[in-house]
């Protein structure tokens, strides 16, 4: 009899295939010569006034149809202060007092039988640039400095790695099916938060969140290892839990704190005043919802009703 139980709760960045960037015109493709996709207002000139691409919009709206959110027809932006070199402005282009999505679900289908995940809200952020470090110099290469993201972040609803995995190949699937994004490597990228707890207690335990993992395979091993690490730490008391931020190390399978978790006061959010709220009207969000693709869900009913295996409806869609 297992005597703690694992909480986990994600959030994951994923970066959208619109053509050009999201406060800009400047192309938002992969790759390129270092700096090739930049203009004065995504390398932050002072002056410069962003103006928001509406085909993010509505790849974001989209998003939350496929993940059964309530999709919030007045939703602005807000600054998120911080300073790196990767970050021109010195604040990141956010959501946090009207995001565009919220209270969304997902079913997954899991060895353990049938499982929800809740969806706390999806937001829209700006990607931040890419340090390059070369003998004893940094490079910037702004490139990726305002891609269009979405945030997607679910309640501390999942149980296991199994149910984590599950749920990140689901959303890879939806998305690439729905155009929302090819989600190659990297353009998927995820925080995982952990606690632990004894079972059948109902408060959470201390939550440490393991930063920036794009593989799959390396989420899954961080989060055995972080768990048991956490249940140790309970049940031998070799160590104090404290909530912080860790990265994982993918050559000893183990993870390093990184530093004490922010609070949110630590980045000044205040809403941005360049950028106007958007109103979705019922027209615009009718015309979204009118080409969004046939969610999975719905496309495994059909072929279920074709009388096609599990096994093979599972095929078909983790293909498409
Ligand atoms: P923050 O404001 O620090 O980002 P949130 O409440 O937005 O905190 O939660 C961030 C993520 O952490 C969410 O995905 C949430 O589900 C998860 N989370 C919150 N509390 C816990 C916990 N005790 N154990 C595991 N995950 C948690
Ligand atoms: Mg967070
Ligand atoms: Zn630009």
């Amino acid at each position: 009899m297992q005597k703690y139980e694992t909480v986990i709760g994600l959030e994951v960045h994923v970066e959208m295939a619109t053509e050009s960037k999201i406060f800009c015109s400047c192309s938002a493709k992969f790759g390129g010569e270092q700096n090739e996709h930049v203009c004065p207002a995504c390398c932050g000139m002072p002056g410069m006034l962003p103006v928001t691409n509406r085909h993010a919009i509505e790849l974001a709206v989209k998003a939350g149809f496929m993940l059964n959110c309530k999709i919030n027809q007045y939703t602005t932006f807000d600054k998120k202060s911080y300073y790196y070199p990767d970050l021109p402005c010195a604040y990141q282009i956010t959501q946090i007092n009207h995001p565009i999505c919220t209270n969304g679900l997902v079913s997954l289908k899991t060895s353990q039988g049938p499982r929800d995940i809740r969806i706390k809200q999806i937001h829209m952020e700006e990607d931040a640039g890419k340090l390059v470090h070369s003998g004893n110099s940094s490079f910037v290469d702004f490139n990726r400095t305002s891609v269009p993201l979405i945030e997607i972040v679910t309640q501390p609803d999942f149980r296991s790695a199994e149910e984590v995995v599950t749920y990140l190949n689901k959303l890879k699937s939806m998305f690439r099916s729905g155009g929302i994004s090819e989600c190659e490597e990297g353009a998927m990228r995820c925080d995982v938060n952990i606690s632990v707890r004894p079972v059948g207690s109902t408060e959470f335990g201390v939550r440490t969140e393991i930063k920036n993992m794009a593989s799959f395979e390396a989420i899954e091993r961080a989060i055995k290892y972080e768990s048991q690490r956490h249940m140790d730490a309970l049940e031998y008391e070799i160590e104090e839990l404290v909530q912080e931020t860790r990265r994982f190390d993918d050559v000893s399978g183990k993870t390093f704190a990184m530093r004490n978790k922010e609070t949110e006061a630590d980045y000044r959010y205040f809403p941005d005043a360049n950028l106007m709220p958007i109103i979705i009207d019922d027209a615009w969000l009718e015309e979204i919802k009118a080409n969004k693709p046939v969610a999975v869900d719905e496309k495994a009913e059909q072929y279920r009703e074709y009388g096609i295996s599990e096994k093979e409806i599972d095929m078909l869609i983790s293909n498409h």
